[in-house]
Order: C-alpha cells, then structure tokens, then sequence
C-alpha cells in the first residue's frame, strides 16, 4: 500500500519527501507552489530533481495538488487563460518532482446553463492538454457538491476525461470524504460503486486516493475532512475500501486534520491496521 499524507514544501521538495518518509508512509502530497495564488513559480530545478531522485531511491510516490483557486469551469478569456498558465506550471513542477500528477477539482460553475460549466471544464483541460507534452498527468478530483453540484458522479468524470483531446494524460484522483458526502458512496455500498465505476470505464484511470473521513453526513455536500473512522464514515466502510484491489498500487494520502498526540504518523499506523498489514 502507497498510504502517506500531504506535506508542506516550506523547506522545499527533497525536505517534503524525506518528512513524507519520516511519517512511515509511502507516498505523498504536496502543493506545488503557494497553495492561495495561481501566480507561476520559478521553480528550484535542482531541489526538484533531488526530490525525484530520493522517491525512486525510497520508492516513494507523489501527487501534487492545485492551488484553490485554480477553476476549470471558468469562462473562456483572461481568467482562463491565468488558470491554463498555472496548471502547467503546476505540471511542469510535477514532472521535475518525479510526481504522478496534478490534483485538480472538477470545477464550480455558478452560471445558468450547467452545460456551459461542463463546456468550459473541457475547453480548459484542452488549452493545457495542448500544450503539455510531459509524463504528469491531469488528475480530475470528485467533488463534495458543496460549492457547485457537479463532479460528483462517475459519469461526469468519464463523460469530461472521454471529450478530452488527449484523454491518456488525463486520469482521476477519488476523494472518500467527498464520494461520501456528494452520495455516490454510503459507507455500505462500496462493491456496488466499485462495479458501476468498472462498468464505466472509470478505475482503470484511477490514479490517487485522498483518503479522508467525513465530519458531516452522508448527502450532506459538504466538504469537512475527518480522520480516518472518527468522522460519519467510520471503520468498517473504510476496512472495505482499502481492501479493494483498486487502492493497492497508488498513493493514497491524507488530507486529515492533525492534533497534538495524534499526527499522520498515528494515522498510517492505523490504515494499516485497518488493512490488517501491521505496521509494514
Ligand atoms: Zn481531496
């Protein structure tokens, strides 16, 4: 299992990986540059490479996540323009790191039409996707529907990867917290979604986890991340999970609050309980 949590790049990207491995995980989120900005970075080549090197050399593996502001359902224009601009900055850094890829939200959409956010979500991966030409890939997230109903269903995930202008560097990152908040998964039903997400075409594009419990409900489309088997998703559907075969290669991260006494390190410690594996 490649469990471990996201990490702060303050001390740079080799110092991520080497606090990534102190935690005991395998595997590691980062962002990529000041997580509030889309301005681009000048990234430290070097410090990059050497973060590359170090996974391969501690078989790690890597996700980066875009900064919040980053909307691919924006309209065509300046502003999309500015959020084309950062994502491939965002890759570019990705690629130096040695990462997987990009996490990237599936986009709010605050116009009338539904169906011009979904257009403009396809417009803007293809402006990246046209001019990237690296081995990063664009990581599409399910969302919480708590900023905008959209990118809570496999279908939607699919339907936007398969009208892309090259769907091979596009693939998915699921998010439990959200999945469970947005109504796709119960808790209970974790075979049944796993059959439909096969059915579409969808796991075989998986390529991260963001392995989060749910402060609120089940539908509630809120986006409040619990630690693992504390939140509203508890134990037992998340022993099910992590048993699926879909988990077992990829980096699956925490996004999870930490506290005093109980940091990600205590919470690899427990996912891997909860897969029976002991501590490694
Ligand atoms: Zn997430």
């Amino acid at each position: 299992m490649y469990f471990g949590a996201h990490v702060s790049i303050r001390n740079g990207f080799l110092e991520a990986a080497k606090i990534a491995r102190s935690l005991g995980g395998r595997s590691f989120q980062y962002f990529p540059k000041n997580p509030r900005s889309l301005a681009i970075k000048t990234m430290d080549r070097r410090d990059a490479e050497a973060c590359a090197a170090y996974c391969r050399e501690h078989g790690l593996k890597s996700i980066a996540h875009t900064p919040y502001p980053t909307n691919l359902a924006v309209d065509a224009g300046d502003r999309r323009h500015i959020v084309v601009m950062s994502l491939l900055n965002d890759l570019d850094i990705a690629d130096a790191c040695g990462s997987v890829g990009v996490v990237v939200h599936f986009g709010i959409y605050k116009g009338g039409d539904p169906l011009d956010g979904y257009k403009n979500i396809v417009g803007t991966l293809n402006e990246v996707l046209s001019r990237w030409s690296g081995s990063a890939l664009l990581l599409i997230e399910n969302q919480s529907g708590e900023h905008a109903r959209m990118g809570m269903t496999f279908e939607e995930l699919v339907g936007v990867r398969n009208l892309c202008v090259k769907p091979q560097s596009v693939g998915f990152c699921f998010d439990t917290c959200h999945a469970y908040a947005s109504g796709l998964w119960n808790g209970a039903d974790w075979e049944e979604v796993q059959k439909k997400g096969e059915s579409l075409g969808y796991f075989e594009h998986l390529k991260a986890i963001h392995l989060n419990d749910s402060v609120y409900p089940h539908k509630s489309y809120k986006d409040r991340h619990a630690n693992i088997g504390k939140g509203e998703i508890g134990e037992e559907p998340f022993r099910r999970f992590l048993a699926s075969r879909y988990v077992r290669n990829i980096p699956a991260v925490l996004e999870t609050p930490v506290a005093a006494g109980y940091g990600h390190a205590q919470e690899i410690i427990e996912l891997h309980r909860l897969t029976g594996e002991g501590k490694r």
